[in-house]
């Protein structure tokens, strides 16, 4: 870690205090004046019970805008240099072992943010990494999404959810995490600054790196894991697995390769059903678990910016303010109803993954400066939800109710992935939709009856959901606001069993199931944990002592920066 522990201060430290930690001091400003030096200066002098003349230097630790109230306050955390200029603090740079000519290997398959924290992590415990990916290279699978955007047609290994990076790469890159108990957060935004992403992750609250900068900073965790003697190879699809007696032995790739270990951290993401069902017909045992599946809902930025932060409707935003967000949820029936990904300034994108599918995701760019605000809106799926598709499914039920869906959003759609769309309002009165409002989802949407499409324990939920949500935020309900279908990825609805402490699969030693596809992430940060996690469990069985685990951070709250979650 390149940051020193520090204290936070409210007086001023007394000669007794410890001087080699550094003075951090929490001040409250208003909106117009947390940019201005002085004001920073003379309210940390002021909470220091000392002149201004002896704050000679500030460094902003955490900021975290709070628009609760119409007068919107900033919190800034600052390290303070009192009498003194503070020490220049080390940049971060990759630094990782390079693994000896002996060094075990452990396949990882599936190169997203767990695959990728997992090979590094494997290189720091002087484990070899062999990391097997079905999609291409970020900047070649950049390529890939023209044909989905612009024909409407999916290249089934590299698209959205597939490739270098996973579907991190072209995510929104929101990293915000409550999975601060699962392990250390911030080594995960220390490695991605590291990386190429920007080091104002360190501070924010609500950190995001954005679509434009991802690509770039997995190219270099990729070239990371390279110098330091791991390997990757693109372009190949693990199609099954060698086990022996139970026992882990490798795995074989569509091109008829085989890559043997003891050890397979299997990351492979929530979209990869073909796994999911090589593993069901080697009868390696899965679980069904609930998820959900809904809309992306989408109004123009400007009208959330004007209920979030309480500008005028046509007044712009001041410029201090990011794009405004949202976070939604209540429960209606036993199920929860809430809003899920939420991209302020974002795109609407195409996240499928076959060609006879439509699935939408939200993305925005480091600047989310798109007009448009989008949210996925969805209901929860318990497993009994999927009872018609256990007896020709099974335990993949899940996967073939998820299925069914995108299925028929495409048949509404428009042809390619033209998607079907409503206004939220037609929806709610269960009616037509003559035209819909302008949309970012580049394909382009055709009015569609989504609240006939979804099944009705599905629309009567959502219905009730966005009523109770239109009244906790004031013109959420919107002609000018559109409903897309189908989102459906949420997460994986099914888990692959492990041992809650060795992390291997419950009847098959040797196998990791990891990341989000096997049930234990939900986003970029919680794979990343679960990845290092893996890594960490692996190294363990090869006889490392559990001191090489990391414990996880000390559990902290930030503070809101929008309005905090509304649930009825
Ligand atoms: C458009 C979009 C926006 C998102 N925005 C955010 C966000 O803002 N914040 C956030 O936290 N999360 C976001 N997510 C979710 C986030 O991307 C995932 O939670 C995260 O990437 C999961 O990581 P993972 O490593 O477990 O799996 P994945 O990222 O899904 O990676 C799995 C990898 O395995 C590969 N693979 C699959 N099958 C095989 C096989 N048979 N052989 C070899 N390789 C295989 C895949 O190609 C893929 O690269 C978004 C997702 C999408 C699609």
């Amino acid at each position: 870690m390149l940051f020193k522990r520090s204290h936070i201060c409210s007086h001023m430290p007394d000669a007794s205090s410890d001087l080699t930690k550094p003075t951090l001091v929490d001040i409250i400003l208003p909106l117009e004046q947390s940019e201005d030096t002085e004001a920073q200066k003379a309210a940390v002098a002021a909470k220091l019970n000392t002149k201004i003349s002896q704050i000679v230097e500030l460094r902003l630790r955490k900021h975290s805008i709070d628009a609760r109230q119409r007068t919107i306050k900033v919190q800034l955390r600052f390290e303070v240099g009192l009498g003194e200029s503070l020490t220049p603090e080390p940049e971060l740079h990759p630094k990782y072992p390079t693994a000896s000519s002996d060094a075990k290997k452990v396949i990882i398959v599936g190169c997203g943010p767990a695959g990728l924290f997992a090979a590094l992590r494997c290189l720091e415990l002087g484990l070899k990494p062999i990391i097997l990916e079905r999609g291409k290279d970020a900047s070649a699978r950049r390529f890939d999404l023209g044909p989905i955007l612009k024909e409407g047609r999916v290249i089934e290994d590299s698209n959205y959810c597939f490739g270098e990076g996973g579907a991190g790469t072209f995510s929104d890159g929101k990293l915000y995490t409550r999975a601060t108990k699962r392990g250390p957060v911030r080594t995960i935004y220390e490695t991605l600054v590291a990386h190429g992403a920007p080091e104002r992750i360190l501070i924010d609250a609500h950190p995001h790196i954005g679509s434009n900068l991802l690509p770039k900073v997995v190219m270099a965790m990729r070239e990371s894991i390279l110098s330091a003697g791991g390997e990757v190879y693109f372009g190949t699809k693990v199609e099954s697995f060698i086990i022996h007696e139970r026992k882990m032995a490798g795995v074989r790739t569509t091109d008829d390769r085989e890559f043997l270990s003891s050890q397979v951290i299997l990351a492979t993401g929530h979209s990869a059903r073909d796994i999911y069902e090589q593993l069901h017909a080697q009868k390696v045992q899965l679980e069904q678990t609930p998820f959900a599946v809904g809309v992306r809902i989408e109004h123009p930025q400007a009208q959330i910016d004007s209920l979030q932060y309480h500008t005028p409707q046509g007044q712009k935003r001041s410029a201090l303010l990011p794009a405004a967000s949202y976070r939604l949820a209540t429960k209606i029936d036993n199920r929860g109803v809430h809003s899920f990904c939420m991209c302020p300034g974002g795109f609407i994108v195409p996240a499928a993954t076959e060609n006879d599918e439509v699935v939408v995701n939200g993305m925005s760019l480091a600047r989310r400066d798109s007009p448009f605000a989008n949210s996925g809106m969805v209901v929860t799926v318990e497993p009994e939800d999927t009872a018609p598709f256990v007896s020709e499914h099974g335990v993949l039920a899940g996967i073939a109710f998820q299925k069914s869906l995108e299925r028929a959003a495409k048949q509404h759609g428009g042809g390619g992935q033209v998607a079907p769309g409503q206004r939220v309002t037609d929806f709610l009165m269960c009616k037509d939709s003559a035209d819909l409002p302008k949309t970012s989802y580049f394909p382009g949407i055709i009015p569609s009856r989504i609240d006939q499409i979804l099944p009705e324990w599905i629309t009567s939920r959502l219905r009730r959901g966005l009523n109770i949500f239109g009244k906790q935020m004031r013109g959420y309900i919107t002609e000018e606001c559109n409903l897309i279908g189908f989102e459906t990825r949420t997460s994986s609805p099914v888990r692959i069993p492990r041992d809650e402490r060795t992390l291997q699969h419950s009847e098959i030693s040797g196998l990791y199931p990891c990341g989000e596809g096997a049930g234990f992430a939900g986003g970029i940060v919680s794979a990343a944990l679960d990845g290092m996690r893996c890594a960490e469990a692996a190294a363990e069985s090869r006889g490392y002592t559990s001191q090489d685990r990391r414990a996880p951070e000390p559990t902290t709250t930030p503070s809101s920066q929008v309005k905090p979650q509304l649930s009825s």
